[in-house]
């Protein structure tokens, strides 16, 4: 039963997940090379590859940033953080969180996010991955868009621990956690180290058989579906009503606590390994003893 509440939750509603799908149809159908284009590196597709990922970055995290942060089209409801994002602060590049968190993202984000696709599309094209059609195999076809957030929850868990290893944490991983407040920008607003860890999760299409659109789910997934998770906002409201679940609190949590909740909702590794925070008080304590350990 809880299965099948998971499926319907996430696939079979209007989720963020279900819409990235939809996307990355269109955009391996209108926008991004295809395959028997990508048998050699050549300048003109790979850049092809490089501004759509930037646009699509802009559109989405400036998108939810306008909305949100610029025009508070939704004030402070469902927000998790009543204060207003950083600025004339030194903590931040250029004094301001909004332009330090564009910074990482649009530069060694968006540049290490294509690295990884182009890499991944010209060894589909010479055979060095190995890939599937929709008529090979519908049901693997199917099954590995349902799969591909799993295993990027697996991966998320275990790059996101070993960040947390004091001398990681300190050197690469504390750049994304100076963002306490979150905003759609913080999402791949990360150290070079740290995005090159986070988007490994790529890799797996290096192994397992993929179609083009599972590479773009993927990209899309990770990079701009970060912004999505970052908003500060629990749902987005249109007309009083929740039309889309976004910055989960689950995240929120881990950017409040710092040793808590390395993973997301997607795979239970935080409450197998005891590192879950639920919101409590009693958890927020665990969390602070666990911290103190860490850091003895
Ligand atoms: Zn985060
Ligand atoms: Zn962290």
């Amino acid at each position: 039963m809880r299965l099948l509440q998971w499926f319907v939750k996430h696939w079979l509603v209007l989720s963020e997940r279900v819409l990235l799908v939809g996307l990355a149809i269109l955009l391996w159908a209108i926008a991004y090379p295809s395959i028997d284009q990508t048998h050699t590196f050549e300048f003109h597709w790979v850049m092809q590859v490089w501004v759509i990922n930037l646009l699509l970055m802009i559109v989405s995290a400036g998108g939810l940033h306008l909305w949100f942060i610029r025009f508070k089209k939704q004030g402070n409801t469902l927000k998790f953080d009543p204060r207003v994002q950083g600025k004339n602060n030194s903590l931040w590049n250029f004094s301001d969180q909004v332009k330090d968190n564009m910074f990482w993202s649009l530069g060694s984000g968006v540049f290490q996010l294509t690295a990884f696709q182009v890499i991944t599309m010209w060894m589909m094209a010479n055979d060095y991955a190995p890939t599937v059609t929709f008529a090979d195999n519908p049901i693997w076809f199917v099954s590995a868009l349902v799969l591909l957030p799993i295993w990027s929850a697996f991966h998320f868990y275990w790059v996101h621990r070993l960040l947390h290893v004091p001398f990681l944490y300190k050197h690469v991983h504390a750049l994304h956690h100076r963002n306490v407040n979150v905003g759609p920008w913080s999402g791949l607003s990360m150290h070079p180290i740290e995005h090159v860890l986070y988007l490994s999760s790529l890799c797996v299409h290096w192994i397992v058989a993929s179609h083009p659109i599972h590479l773009i789910f993927h990209v899309i997934y990770q990079g701009p579906g970060a912004a999505m998770t970052h908003t500060g906002y629990e749902d987005l409201l249109i007309r009083d009503k929740r039309r889309l679940a976004l910055g989960t609190f689950y995240h929120q949590l881990h950017h409040r606590y710092y040793e808590c909740n390395y993973g997301n909702q997607e795979m239970p590794w935080d409450r197998w390994f005891g590192t879950f925070h639920n919101g409590t008080e009693e958890a927020t304590r665990q969390t602070r003893a666990r911290k103190k350990k860490m850091y003895q």
